[in-house]
């Protein structure tokens, strides 16, 4: 089965890269003029260096990530999975830290986000071409509560980083949460129903 990721750039609302000073990038699809500054003010409060955060806010959702000096944010409809976003933001930090000296750009007094403009054409080439990456597999889980196969996201790295197997995953949908155990070829080994709280 192949992850259904058309129309990705329509679901996406934005993704922003920021120092702890300034936002100095922003890619957001076509037409889209809203600001999400306020969003990126929350984000800043809690960015614990290699921890994907995940905020839901009405009809979208958010996730960031630091990585040393640099905040990753990407926001999104509520249809794209956690998982794939936290793919995405990987990739973006790799290709960022590809492109630029980033350490040494922001160094500068005079530093400024147009040098980052450029940018742009990387994320909307990574976009666009998203599958061809394969950063994501989708799995089966059966949920009891739905009494239905959910289809479920799950990054490559998520597995490939593991050291035990089977990984568990928490699925969040539809007001519940199943606790889904993934073995190293990507094989669901069970599935829990899970209390939350929070
Ligand atoms: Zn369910």
């Amino acid at each position: 089965m192949k992850p259904d990721l058309s129309n990705l750039k329509e679901k996406l609302n934005f993704i922003n890269i920021s120092s702890d000073y300034m936002s100095i990038f922003e890619w957001k699809p076509p037409r889209s003029f809203k600001s999400y500054v306020l969003d990126l003010n929350i984000v800043k409060e809690h960015a614990t260096n290699d921890i994907f955060f995940h905020i839901h806010k009405g009809n979208s959702k958010i996730v960031h990530i630091r990585k040393n000096n640099l905040i990753y944010t990407a926001g999104a409809g509520n249809g794209v999975q956690f998982q794939l976003l936290e793919a995405i933001l990987e990739k973006i930090d790799e290709k960022f830290n590809e492109t630029y000296e980033v350490d040494v750009i922001l160094s500068f007094e005079n530093a400024s986000s147009n040098i980052f403009k450029n940018f742009a054409s990387t994320v909307e080439d990574l976009l666009q071409n998203i599958d061809k990456l394969d950063l994501i597999k989708p799995i089966n889980a059966y949920c009891r509560v739905c009494k239905k196969v959910l289809p479920i996201y799950v990054k490559k790295s998520f597995i490939e980083n593991a050291e035990d197997f089977p990984v568990p995953l928490v699925y969040t949908h539809a007001g519940h949460a199943i606790l889904v155990f993934i073995d190293r070829n990507f094989d669901v080994r069970g599935v829990e129903l899970v209390n939350v709280s929070g």
